[in-house]
């Protein structure tokens, strides 16, 4: 019986496993996946991700590894219409192939049992009676299971997670690219039913990103490539950009069910973190910190309940209010950011408002971030 199993080991089961095992609890981190591995991201660090970097020791190690510094975003609509924002701090750009096995092998170094290529099937118990969870060849038991395993999972089925039932229209894809100066900005460009986010990673490389609609994709019969030339045709930016880009990735790496909608912290007694409890919408460039952050919120209130001085019920609901209190607001702003700008007249008409009035997209910036 270990003290806490992580089911998933992406930013939010590291970051959790750091701050359990350094509090001296026997952590056991499990990962489906074999690192290192692309995965589906803008790879897009804001400034709050490098203060969680920061404080779980690993930002020196992702700055020499040639981590490129942003401090500018601009915006446009599929009319060509631009803005134009300085970021609230440096920003970073940097592969989630480098970034996730520096924190899973820190999180080792902390002392947590960390084990990738495993997937967990199933989660059944609770905590006051403790929890089985088994993998394909492997049984364990743990006090505390926290579920971290991203936006939607194999557990939200065995879970029978209410929230993830209903069919969710959004594709995610992304690759990356080679022959253009971003300099420092990260650029978002919206197309009719989409959008795409690009910025440098380390090694010069750019990474692009898009989230479209599944009716765009199959209207380009599910081809990336033939949907991306099709987004040249609603947005001068992007054909510029594209003209001059060539894919250096073997393929493109997508997922499909992207969901902006609200979930819960807990499912059973299971205690979810990161995008499992909640996705932020990607255009908002704050769900890799809301991941990192909603482990450090998580753990006081792990470390309590493992030390005995609070009950299941306190556990529950402390760490539900403070989830909410730290993300509801944006959650919601990041939703209705989303929904405005993925359709073209709402995306033109804000993004003017916006050079109108630019204290209206200093607001959303800051009512998207901690
Ligand atoms: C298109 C798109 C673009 C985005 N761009 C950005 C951006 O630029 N900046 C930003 O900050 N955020 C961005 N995000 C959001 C960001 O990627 C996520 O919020 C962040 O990765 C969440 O971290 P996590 O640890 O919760 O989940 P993840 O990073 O997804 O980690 C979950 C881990 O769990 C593992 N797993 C899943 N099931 C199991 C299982 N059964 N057993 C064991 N392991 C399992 C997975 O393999 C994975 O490694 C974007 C999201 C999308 C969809």
């Amino acid at each position: 019986m270990v003290d806490v199993a992580i089911v998933g080991g992406g930013l939010a089961g590291c970051s959790a496993a750091v701050q359990l095992a350094v509090a001296g609890h026997d952590v056991l981190l499990l990962e489906k996946k074999t690192y290192p591995v692309h995965k589906l991201c803008g790879e897009f660090l804001s400034p709050e991700v490098k203060g969680a970097l920061q404080r779980l020791e690993v930002l020196r190690d992702v700055e020499e590894a040639g981590a490129h510094p942003m401090h500018r975003t601009r915006i446009t609509a599929s009319n060509g219409t631009a803005f134009d924002a300085p970021l609230p701090g440096t920003a970073i750009g940097f592969s989630r192939y480098r970034l996730d096995p520096m924190l899973f092998a820190r999180a080792a170094a902390c002392g947590a049992d960390v084990r990738d290529g495993t997937m967990v099937r199933s989660v059944e118990g609770s905590l006051d009676e403790g929890f089985t969870l088994i993998t394909r060849t492997e049984t364990f038991q743990a006090r505390v299971v926290l579920g971290a395993y991203g936006k939607r999972g194999v557990l939200d089925r065995t879970l029978d997670r209410e929230a993830m039932q209903q069919h969710r229209p959004y594709v995610g894809f992304k690759a990356h690219f080679r022959g253009a100066d971003l300099e420092d900005v990260i650029e978002l460009h919206a197309f009719d039913g989409g959008y795409c986010g690009m910025s440098h990673v380390e090694d010069g490389l750019v990474n692009a990103c898009w989230i479209t609609h599944e009716d765009t994709l199959k209207a380009a019969d599910r081809s990336p490539e033939g949907m991306i030339a099709q987004t040249f045709q609603t947005n001068p930016h992007l054909r510029a950009r594209f003209e001059k880009l060539e894919r250096v990735s073997d393929s493109f790496c997508a997922v499909s069910q992207v969901s902006v909608q609200p979930k819960t912290t807990f499912e059973g007694d299971v205690c979810m973190i990161g995008d499992t409890a909640g996705m932020i919408a990607p255009m908002c460039g704050d769900g890799m910190a809301m991941a990192l952050r909603s482990a450090e919120l998580v753990a006081p209130h792990v470390d309590t309940f493992l030390r005995g001085a609070c009950t299941a019920e306190a556990f529950r609901s402390g760490y539900t209010a403070d989830w909410h209190a730290e993300f509801g607001t944006r959650m919601r702003v990041g939703r209705w950011a989303h929904h405005a700008y993925i359709r073209p007249w709402v995306a033109k008409a804000g993004l003017a408002v916006c050079q109108a009035l630019p204290f209206l997209a200093r607001w959303v910036i800051r009512n998207t971030r901690g």
